[in-house]
């Protein structure tokens, strides 16, 4: 069969890889110049680090095992995270459990409780219990109301925002599995991180895909996907005027038609925000509608510094504090050593946040002049002309928003339109989005829309 594949972010490429395995055509169409979508890169110190902060949990097994399959494992580093807590002023470490009993923003019983609640959870593995109540509601009752305001309320927010109220306590229950999971015994937290970039995966991944003969169109913005009688027929897109759109017409794969080229294909699959996808697709029954409507998603905008000095000894900072406008700092070089970044500190400062938002829609500038006055706080020897280079980037589909009872709203892959399927994060549950299950959803939506049906 002859499948379209669009969008070339990790499910993307996950999906051609695994369709070319099984012996079909694969043409692939990627809008940005360059694959790799959210785990796209800019060039730092002689390096290239990712546009938003990217890092793996030992239970990522997935994305270790392409690593190896891709000869990068001499690359690939487990670190020793450092997380901590910026509250009443100070950087609290918070990475062990002796941290917490030293957690003072908490009376001691929270603490306690605290601690008790996060290793029950993380060691519970039937997710389904959690699946109709908030995760405000279950913190408030287990944890403590003092515990939900000084620790856990502040994270929802910052990466919920006003949604934050209705997150699913699935959501939060795997998060934390998760985020234990990659502990060492009692001890602290271990993540990987691919030393020179993520994007080294995805590319390889490119390579391997056009090496089994699928093509991959880089700047081929897909405005629309065909169907006849409730079946998919191809795609249509603006190729830019050059050789390729030329070439694909000389071989066949392509037709003009009023300025656009159509691609036929015998099954289409797009890997993109569902919001995209409602935009491209052919008319789709409004039950199917309703349920890609359903999950709104967050915005993110991180904003990239690089300092001459370092900001803090965290990785991982959390900022509960809110009158200050960033929700994290991840210092990416407490991580991987400045030496790999040419003797620099590279600092993230993350906000999630709703794409109508006036922070979201500031110009750079303004943003960076709204964020630095705080940096001082969390390190008051912080200096304007520590900072050697900054870049701001943001991404309108980052994190879809959990609500309760979300597994009985999650839209299949195979949409009501023959031939047609989707995959995106939001079919991702009930782990939260990330590299491993991109490629796990990758996979699993190439063999369903070929009918290898061991999707599930
Ligand atoms: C801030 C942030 C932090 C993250 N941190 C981590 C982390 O620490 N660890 C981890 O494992 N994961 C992390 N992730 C998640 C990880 O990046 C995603 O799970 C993964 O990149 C999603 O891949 P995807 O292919 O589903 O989507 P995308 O990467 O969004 O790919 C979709 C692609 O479709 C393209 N496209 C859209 N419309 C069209 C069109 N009309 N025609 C053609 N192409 C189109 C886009 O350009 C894009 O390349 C993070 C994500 C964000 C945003």
């Amino acid at each position: 069969m002859r499948i379209a594949v669009i969008g070339g972010g990790a499910a993307g490429l996950a999906a051609a890889d695994e369709l070319l395995r099984l012996g079909h055509q694969v043409l692939l169409f990627e809008r940005a110049p360059v694959v790799g979508g959210q785990l796209r890169t800019v060039a730092i110190a002689d390096t290239r680090l990712e546009c938003f902060y990217h890092h793996l949990f030992t239970s990522d097994t997935l994305m270790a095992q392409l690593i190896q399959e891709l000869g990068l494992s001499q690359k690939l580093r487990w670190v020793a995270s450092r997380v901590g807590f910026f509250t009443d002023g100070r950087i609290w470490d918070f990475v062990t459990p002796l941290d917490l009993l030293r957690f003072r923003p908490l009376p001691l019983v929270d603490r306690l409780r605290l601690g008790l609640v996060s290793l029950y959870l993380q060691r519970q593995s039937d997710w389904r219990r959690y699946e109709d109540g908030t995760a405000q509601e279950w913190l408030k009752r287990w944890a403590g109301e003092n515990a939900y305001q000084v620790v856990w309320g502040p994270l929802l927010t910052g990466k919920f925002g006003s949604a934050a109220p209705e997150i699913g306590m699935t959501w939060f229950h795997w998060k934390m599995r998760l985020r234990f999971g990659s502990r060492r015994g009692m001890g602290r937290e271990h993540l990987g991180y691919l030393e020179g970039s993520f994007a080294q995966v995805w590319e390889a991944l490119a390579q391997r895909v056009a090496a089994a003969g699928g093509r991959i169109y880089t700047q081929a913005q897909v405005e629309g996907i065909q169907a006849e009688e409730g079946r998919v027929t191809g795609i249509s897109l603006r190729l830019p005027e050059g050789p390729l759109g030329r070439q694909a017409v000389e071989e066949g794969l392509a037709q003009p038609a009023a300025g656009d080229l159509l691609f036929p294909a015998d099954r289409v699959i797009a890997t993109i925000p569902s919001t995209v996808f409602l935009r491209l697709a052919p008319e789709l029954p409004e039950q199917y509608v309703r349920l890609l409507t359903g999950t709104r998603y967050q915005a993110v905008m991180c904003l990239i510094l690089v300092l001459r000095h370092p900001l803090s000894h965290i990785y991982w900072l959390n900022i509960s504090d809110r009158s200050i406008p960033f929700v994290a700092v991840i210092e990416q070089t407490n991580l991987m050593g400045p030496q790999h970044y040419g003797g620099k500190h590279v600092v993230y400062l993350s906000n999630y946040i709703a794409r109508d938002a006036s922070l979201y829609q500031m110009a750079d500038q303004e943003v960076l002049e709204a964020y630095l006055p705080h940096l001082a706080r969390i390190n008051p020897a912080f200096r304007r002309d520590w900072i050697e280079e900054w870049h701001l980037f943001r991404e309108d589909a980052a994190q879809p928003i959990i609500t309760t009872g979300y597994s009985r709203r999650i839209p299949s892959l195979e949409t009501p339109v023959k031939g047609l399927y989707l995959a995106n994060n939001t079919q991702v549950y009930p782990e939260d989005r990330g590299q491993n299950y991109s490629l796990r959803i990758g996979r699993q939506v190439a063999r369903l829309a070929v009918g290898h049906g061991d999707e599930a």
